[in-house]
């Protein structure tokens, strides 16, 4: 069980099983400029299902195991804030697609 403890930044602020409160975490994940970030919040959902769709095989070694989706068109300098359709993405390894140059962390 976890007290309530103030927010390390809002000392007013009670949080439940946490150092911050939701306005700061949120903030610190802008900061981090995740992948869910960076493609909306549907990106989760999205890479799953692309993940599911081509049975974890990762479209770059043809290994299984894929943990992420990758963009088959090249994003030359294009930035799409939500994927247009899985059927641009394939299930790939995180490590694979950023030894790529697309460097999705
Ligand atoms: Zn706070
Ligand atoms: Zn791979």
């Amino acid at each position: 069980m976890s007290l309530p403890r103030p927010c390390l930044n809002h000392p007013t602020r009670l949080v439940r099983g946490g150092s911050y409160c939701a306005e700061c975490l949120k903030a610190n994940e802008r900061k981090r400029g995740t992948t869910s970030q960076r493609f909306g919040p549907g990106w989760q959902r999205i890479s799953r299902e692309v993940i599911q769709r081509d049975n974890g095989i990762c479209h770059i070694c043809d290994l299984p195991g894929a943990d992420t989706a990758d963009h088959l068109q090249p994003r030359n300098g294009q930035r799409q804030d939500t994927p247009a359709d899985t059927a641009e993405l394939a299930a790939a390894h995180r490590a694979c697609n950023s030894a790529k140059g697309a460097h999705v962390t």
